[in-house]
């Protein structure tokens, strides 16, 4: 099992950052041939997603989010933090993903990359976690 940490810090109410390339170091790193890679954003305001990195569709992604999770919706959270559209987006988006790691690489598609989304930002330090497990 390895372990490592990716730290990010984020500009903007919302954000996408590609972390695809910092996955792909630290699986080189480990040494792992063949498991699996658990991506994780270990907090409740963010969320990780799969899928290409095109502006347009980036642009998409957020605004499909915003459209099912708009501010502001009356939301109870809201009460005691005005954030409650932020933990709904991380709720059912999910925090994590899974990738096969096969020959020292996790399998993707060409255009299957991974996406941190904020959604509470900014924010000066995010943690999204990298786990291996294999041999
Ligand atoms: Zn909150």
């Amino acid at each position: 099992v390895k372990f490592a940490t990716i730290t990010l810090s984020t500009e903007r109410k919302s954000d996408i950052i590609d972390i695809t390339h910092r996955v792909e170091e630290i699986v080189v790193k480990s040494g792992v041939e063949n498991g699996l890679c658990l991506i994780h954003a270990a907090h409740a305001t963010m969320a990780i997603v799969v899928n290409e990195h095109e502006s347009g569709l980036l642009r998409d992604i957020m605004a499909k989010v915003q459209h099912m999770f708009p501010p502001g919706a009356g939301y109870s959270h809201d009460y005691i933090d005005d954030n409650a559209h932020a933990h709904l987006a991380s709720a059912f988006l999910g925090s994590s993903r899974i990738f096969p790691v096969k020959n020292g690489r996790i399998v993707r598609g060409t255009w299957q990359h991974i996406l941190a989304l904020e959604l509470d930002g900014p924010r000066s330090r995010r943690e999204v976690v990298v786990e291996l497990l294999g041999e």
